[in-house]
């Protein structure tokens, strides 16, 4: 690559690198064979793929070797939305509803009736597209739909961060009654504090016992309100299209409870609701926008990808201008599928999207909520209550094992049994854990394979008993914050020496460039010269531009002093630790 390099620097080509880039996106800045790329990462003794990031020194080095001049690129700036908040009125924006059940008890059969029968009157005949969500009009008021029935879906965005839902319709067939699916979604939809309408379906058949199911929904705690309880609660045949009107009036006069609002007048922010690769328009995605108003031209940040929002469909495929907050659209322009659950944000611009999502991609993930780790939270003070998805061989051990684990508890925190059945750990066990940052105890019954490799990626606790004593006393432990921990040192920053002062109290300041992750006040520190730790002490001052700050991050340059003496050089890399509980 030495091949006519040009002799004098001002004669190189220049490029501004930001602070993480994968080595694709280097190879497109440097103009050459991503392989090329990768061959000369190797002879520095690095390791990465097309599609990993590379920190702006180890790009910077090796745009060099292509002869090329590097700069940084410019820092980002604050988030948006973050900055806008105090601008702009709340107004009030339609409610959005998803519909849970037991299978077979008429979940997609009610989304049907109603999406065939509240279309807006100039819209009838119009051929509505599937793209996770629809808006039904009743009575000149909007309701959004989130048309992907099932608690699993609704607990996968809560785990990402994202409260899509603001009511459930819970559906239970009148001829069947209360199953399994039932609990499981009642309980999600608690988890979650959202309010439930139940839809007592199939009226219309022989068989049909409503007031059983009343009292079966009593025995799980819901209440009709004729019974004196507080839960709404409708009887229909969605087959028959009986009593649609009456469930969506009750849904409004819940909405009207909630008072839900928003700002449209910020940048917008929401949640993906789904996301596809379509073989000629590219990659789409439905977002619903919980804030603000989204436009075509807007840079968006959505969960692990971005890009520049190219034209935004409704869910009738007719091309919107703006959406406003509760309105789903399709949107083109994504440079990848995103994935549905994953928030989206606009930015201001396409270099600072880029290097959000860059970012994300090189921070290490969490550690597993394992019990012990938990116990740390609550010996911290960070946790208050200890939510438990309790899985047991029979149905007798539920009720021994629940009552014990919720008298447990002290003034720092108590024990919450979010849901407790009989059977396997279960995929949608995992996921309401993990939406609810809990933790799974299984007592003599196995994991499915599906869970225990879904709890991997969630970094969801699977404890499993076999003895009822030991189980009460480890989570007695953990409520006292007790549990005998696992320690580990975390790798959570590291910076580079690229000036050192003379410091009157701490003898040498270094000046440092964060290169990775962050630097924080009293962070445990390894300075390392030439690949050797040569010291190790604690931060004990940060300052950017004469002021102390707490922290710092990727991309920025700051003041640095150590405890103790350290004879900082030029060149010398600076490696920032958390020790963690890691089991
Ligand atoms: P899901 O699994 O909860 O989405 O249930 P479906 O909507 O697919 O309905 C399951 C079956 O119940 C289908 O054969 C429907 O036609 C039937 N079904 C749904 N609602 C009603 C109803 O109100 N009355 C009767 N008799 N059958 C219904």
């Amino acid at each position: 690559m030495d091949d006519n390099k040009p002799k004098l620097k001002k004669d190189l080509p220049h490029v501004e690198i930001p602070p993480f880039i994968t080595v694709r996106q280097l190879a497109d800045v440097l103009k050459v064979e991503p392989a090329k790329i990768i061959k000369q990462l190797m002879r520095k003794g690095i390791m990465a793929n097309i599609n990993q990031s590379i920190d702006f020194e180890t790009a910077s080095t090796t745009a060099t070797d292509f002869g090329y001049v590097t700069k940084a690129a410019k820092e980002p700036k604050a988030l948006p939305s973050r900055k806008d908040k105090g601008k702009g009125k709340l107004s009030v924006r339609p409610p959005v509803v998803t519909v849970m059940g037991h299978v077979d008890h008429g979940k997609t059969t009610l989304l049907d009736i109603i999406r065939k029968t509240n279309v807006a009157a100039r819209e009838v005949g119009a051929i509505t597209q599937h793209i996770g969500a629809y808006q039904a009009l009743v009575d000149g008021r909007k309701i959004t739909f989130l048309d992907t029935p099932g608690h699993e879906a609704f607990t996968v965005m809560r785990g990402r961060g994202a409260q899509a839902t603001d009511i459930v319709i819970l559906v239970v067939a009148a001829d069947d009654g209360v199953m399994p699916q039932t609990v499981e979604a009642i309980n999600h939809a608690k988890a979650a504090k959202v309010p439930i309408v139940v839809a007592i379906n199939k009226i219309d058949k022989p068989d049909a016992n409503p007031e059983r199911i009343k009292q079966q929904l009593t025995d799980l705690g819901l209440v009709v309100e004729e019974w004196g309880g507080d839960t709404v609660c409708v009887p229909i045949s969605a087959k028959q299209a009986q009593g649609i009107s009456d469930l969506l009036e009750n849904l409004f006069l819940v909405a009207d409870i909630l008072e839900l609002k928003a700002n449209s007048e910020i940048a917008a922010e929401g949640v993906i609701i789904e996301a596809k690769l379509d073989k000629t328009k590219g990659p789409l995605a439905t977002f619903l926008v919980q804030k603000g108003t989204l436009r075509p031209g807007d840079v968006v940040v959505a969960g692990g990808t971005w890009g520049k929002i190219k034209a935004m469909f409704d869910d009738k495929g007719k091309q919107v201008r703006k959406t406003e907050p509760s309105i789903p659209v399709e949107v083109l322009g994504l440079n990848e599928v995103a994935k549905s659950g994953d928030l989206f944000i606009v930015l201001p611009d396409e270099h600072e999207a880029r290097s959000i999502v860059e970012k994300q991609k090189s921070s290490r993930p969490h550690t597993t909520l394992s019990l012990s780790a938990l116990s740390s939270q609550i010996s911290d003070g960070q946790l208050k209550e200890l939510n438990i998805v309790l899985k047991t061989d029979v149905e007798g051990s539920i009720e021994p094992i629940k009552s014990s684990i919720e008298k447990l508890g002290t003034e720092k925190a108590k024990a919450r049994v979010i849901h407790a059945a009989s059977g396997s750990i279960t995929e949608s066990d995992v996921l309401l854990a993990s939406a609810s940052k809990g933790i799974i105890i299984g007592f003599n019954t196995p994991t499915s394979p599906g869970a225990t490799q879904l709890a991997n990626i969630e970094r969801v606790g699977i404890q499993q008993y076999d003895v009822i004593y030991k189980l009460i006393e480890d989570v007695d432990k953990t409520l006292k914050g007790m549990l005998e921990p696992i320690y580990a040192e975390v790798l959570s920053g590291r910076a580079e020496v690229r000036a050192v002062f003379p410091s009157s109290k701490l003898g040498k300041i270094a000046g440092v460039y964060v290169m990775e992750g962050r630097v924080w006040r009293d962070a445990q520190v390894k300075i390392l010269r030439r690949n050797k730790v040569i010291g190790d002490s604690r931060v004990s001052s940060l300052k950017r531009f004469k002021e102390d700050v707490a922290e710092v991050s990727t991309g920025l340059e700051c003041g640095l002093g150590i405890e103790g003496t350290v004879d900082f050089q030029i060149g010398d890399i600076i490696e920032f630790y958390r020790t963690e509980r890691t089991g």
